[in-house]
């Protein structure tokens, strides 16, 4: 293997498509220093009934290094290959020779393709496994409608490879179209335009003209209907829940607006949603120009909607300049949460925020307590690892917070002015953490030395911890929410006594979560009966309820806790409540039983999450 320093020197020189300096990647076997893939036509055949697609993908790909002996790599993990051909001029193709690599549970297995000298595209045929775990097949009892399965795809991080050979790398950026058949009462949409082509039922045609990193590429389908929110922005959703879900997101295009205000144009032309159905493993997927959104955000007034603010941020942090490997992750996530938190602010007043930045925070400062410290590092170390092992509150919320530092140090202005430039500097980029700090240190030059110390990135970015002149959000809210649990704990407040209409979803939040773990289950009994909690239809709330329920062993709320365990499998909700559960032998064997019936509705995601939890084995 060439040294680090060599290597980047010549993918420096070489790279053609001349960005910031590639980084190896520890989880894709691609050489993109040798050959890159920049392009990509897919055809894709849906079968509901085999679970599978059939599938055609044209890659478009240039030699980047002298030596035109080299191979493509490409990353696969459960793909049947059946075909491989080459062409000189992306005209006439000739059978190209292949071969799989050895089978790598975490990375799956290298598609090594034999190139003639001169190369202008390959076509790979081929057909999805039965362990595609990008994809989700859903049976029309776990949608909204009932009527029709539906399909959606998580690419992100490293299963783009099981549905599409491609070079499965964050530093690869491809543009693509797709032709997508499906069946005819269906609707397919992707994180791309649709082109308005004639076609026949069922038959649906995309293109992303913008270059994305594989991870991005998105499809979904299913009974899905489309209502328009803004002259760019609309939501699709399955009909049940479109109402709802438009009366939800309607200042969808008054945060575009916002975002756009502050740093710099949306460039993806429009902003749609989709609304998955309940078994979306995350609370959102900031797919371009496509967000998908669990369905757990439509809370029926809006208290949700911070989580649109952060998916639609990534339109700039993420998806506009990405993280180059998995290591700089914090890149896409701590700049979004940022974001999300300074258009909450623009939309909805600074003491939203505020509360929000308070939350976020406290939630670090716990996680932090349980992990590692080379885990607690914003340049995470991953090799030999999945990529998902750093998905924890320390890329995004201390991520986040090194902003909202620099925020300190510098002024508002300033950083806005910074970030302004940032997202244009590298637009359509992909950028390591080394790449951000050097461009940090030259847009800062001439505010000097003492700044730069006072900015302390290095300690930021390399070390564990957070260093001690952290920025300290409080918010006047919650300083009242925390005095009003401590007296109804302490017994001098009666549930009937508080001042609950005048309390925002995140001041719930934060008072059920500054409750002890021993009020009794006459304590619990006079909350539920004062403030229905048990009958919560905002799934923040009824999350947080139902794990002081279980801390208290308070049985009116387990109904309500198998139901919410079995209705939606986000897994931010299923992870701390199957935690909570597992603490007690009672807990667990409940936990077990619950499991037991919603394991077949949960994600792959989900799934292996609480598997692990439960220990469970199938
Ligand atoms: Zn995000």
């Amino acid at each position: 293997m060439v040294s680090f320093a060599a290597w980047a020197t010549l993918a420096g020189v070489l790279a053609l498509n001349a960005g910031p300096m590639r980084e190896p990647d520890d989880h894709s076997f691609g050489t993109p220093e040798h050959v890159l893939v920049n392009h990509l036509d897919l055809t894709l055949d849906v079968d509901f009934a085999a679970k599978v697609i059939t599938s055609e993908a044209k890659l478009a790909i240039e030699r980047t290094s002298q030596d035109v002996s080299q191979p493509l790599v490409l990353d696969t993990k459960g793909l049947a290959i059946q075909s491989v051909e080459a062409s000189a001029d992306g005209k006439t193709f000739a059978k190209a020779p292949f071969a799989l690599g050895k089978d790598d549970p975490i990375l799956g297995q290298s598609l090594t393709i034999s190139l003639p000298e001169k190369v202008h595209s390959v076509t790979i045929r081929y057909a999805t496994g039965p362990r595609a775990t990008a994809l989700q097949w859903l049976t029309p009892e776990q949608t909204a409608g009932k009527q029709h399965p539906y399909l959606f795809t998580q690419s992100q991080a490293i299963d783009a490879r099981t549905w599409i050979p491609l070079q499965d790398s964050p530093g690869v950026r491809i543009t693509y179209t797709a032709r997508v058949k499906v069946p005819e009462a269906l609707t397919a949409v992707m994180s791309a335009a649709r082109l308005p082509n004639r076609l026949p039922k069922g038959e649906f045609s995309y293109e992303m003209k913008q270059s994305i990193p594989p991870y991005l590429i998105a499809l979904a389908v299913g009974d899905l209907e489309f209502r328009k929110l803004g002259p760019r922005t609309g939501v699709y959703a399955e009909p049940s829940v479109l109402t709802k879900a438009a009366a939800e997101f309607s200042e969808m295009e008054e945060m575009v607006t916002a975002c756009e205000a502050l740093y710099g144009p949306y460039r993806w032309e429009r902003y749609d949603v989709l609304v998955m159905p309940p078994s979306f493993p995350f609370g959102g997927m900031e797919n371009p120009r496509l967000t998908f959104a669990s369905p757990t955000v439509l809370a029926g007034d809006k208290s949700l909607v911070s989580l649109l603010a952060h998916e639609l941020a990534h339109s700039w942090s993420g998806n506009l300049v990405s993280n180059a490997t998995w290591r700089d992750f914090w890149l896409n996530e701590g700049f979004t949460v940022y974001l999300e938190r300074r258009i909450m602010e623009a939309v909805y007043g600074k003491a939203r925020a505020d509360v929000e930045a308070v939350l976020g925070k406290r939630s670090l400062l716990r996680e932090m307590a349980e992990l590692s410290k080379p885990d607690q590092i914003l340049h995470i170390e991953l090799k030999g690892r999945r990529p998902d092992d750093g998905l924890t509150d320390v890329p995004y919320e201390k991520g986040a917070l090194f902003l909202k530092h620099l925020e300190a140090v510098y002024g508002r202005v300033p950083l806005d002015r910074f970030l302004k430039a940032y997202f244009k500097r590298f637009a359509f980029q992909s950028i390591t953490t080394a790449t951000f700090e050097k461009y940090l240190e030259e847009r800062f030059l001439k505010y000097g030395i003492a700044k730069a110390i006072e900015a302390n990135a290095k300690e930021w970015l390399y070390e564990p911890g957070i260093p001690s002149d952290a920025p300290k959000p409080v918010a006047e809210a919650l300083t009242k929410v925390e005095a009003h649990a401590k007296a109804f704990a302490a017994g001098t407040t009666a549930a009937a006594d508080l001042p609950a209409a005048k309390l925002s979803t995140q001041e719930w939040l934060h008072f059920l979560d500054a409750l002890p773990a021993d009020l009794g289950n006459a304590r619990m009994a006079e909350l539920d009966k004062a403030f229905s909690l048990t009958k919560s239809g905002n799934s923040e709330v009824v999350f947080q309820w139902l794990l002081l329920a279980i801390q208290h062993g308070y049985e009116p709320a387990y109904p309500r806790l198998e139901g919410f365990l079995t209705e939606q499998g986000r897994r931010k909700f299923l992870k701390p409540l199957y935690e909570e559960l597992v603490k007690t032998p009672a807990g667990k064997e409940r936990g077990i039983a619950i499991f037991r019936k919603a394991r077949p509705s949960y994600h792959p995601l989900s799934r292996d999450t609480v598997d692990g939890i439960l220990g469970w084995k199938e």
